[in-house]
């Protein structure tokens, strides 16, 4: 079917191998939004790579690396790690084969300079982001939901639990929220009820990403 048709049609563009095109996308919200589930989905649906900040970082540290022992305390602590640090293990990340049908961050990026340095990175690509899909979710849900985590896990992360969370929630609104603007003025910013179930907030995205490559 041609292009026409098949937009006339609302059905999504497909590429020569019958697969949805590329998508770059960041899944924005606070700690316990419910990111890295949602991005796990889309990675296995869309078989675009998911790249969790946090995720490698916290190998960094089992690894016991020199990096990992500089980390463990800040993550600890529910600081953020810095900027230089993140800016080039994601840049390391999405150069890779593996990011080259596209990619979902979660976790990244959590300041306006990192947000920079993407925006820079994927120029130097000829490559760009997609979608911004931020997850809304009320403050005492979050402090819930980690709990559930916490147990879940059985302390499996050291950074999920109540005191430190209360700092995670302050720095993602002093220095990660600040990002949101940066993305508005670009019209990318697509925010979804993340109070809703885990199925719900899954098809709303879906049904975002459907439209956009209907468009
Ligand atoms: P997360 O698993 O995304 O909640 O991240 C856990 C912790 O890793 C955060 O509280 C930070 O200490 C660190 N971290 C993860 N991503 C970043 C990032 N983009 N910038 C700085 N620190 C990060």
């Amino acid at each position: 079917m041609a292009p026409d048709a098949a937009k006339a049609k609302g059905q999504k563009k497909v590429n020569k191998t019958g697969e949805t095109p590329r998508m770059n996308i960041i899944m924005f919200g606070p700690p316990g939004a419910g990111k890295g589930t949602q991005a796990l989905r889309l990675q296995q649906k869309h078989k675009i790579k998911q790249l969790s900040t946090g995720d490698m970082l916290r190998a960094e540290v089992a690894s016991e690396s020199a990096l990992g022992r500089t980390i463990k305390g800040i993550m600890n602590a529910g600081e953020l790690v810095s900027d230089e640090i993140i800016i080039e293990l994601i840049g390391n990340c999405i150069a890779e084969p593996e990011c080259e049908r596209g990619f979902i961050l979660d976790g990244f990026p959590r300041t306006v300079p990192q947000a920079q340095a993407l925006g820079d990175m994927l120029g130097h690509m000829g490559r760009k982001i997609d979608h911004v899909l931020v997850l809304e979710v009320d403050e005492e849900a979050l402090l819930a939901r980690i709990q559930t985590r916490a147990e879940q896990t059985k302390g499996g992360r050291s950074d999920d639990n109540a005191e430190v969370l209360k700092n995670r929630i302050e720095v993602y609104r002093n220095q990660t929220a600040p990002v949101l603007p940066y993305y508005e003025q670009q019209g990318l910013l697509r925010y979804i009820d993340g109070m809703r179930a885990i199925d719900d907030v899954t098809e709303e995205i879906e049904a975002i990403l459907s439209k956009a490559q209907a468009a």
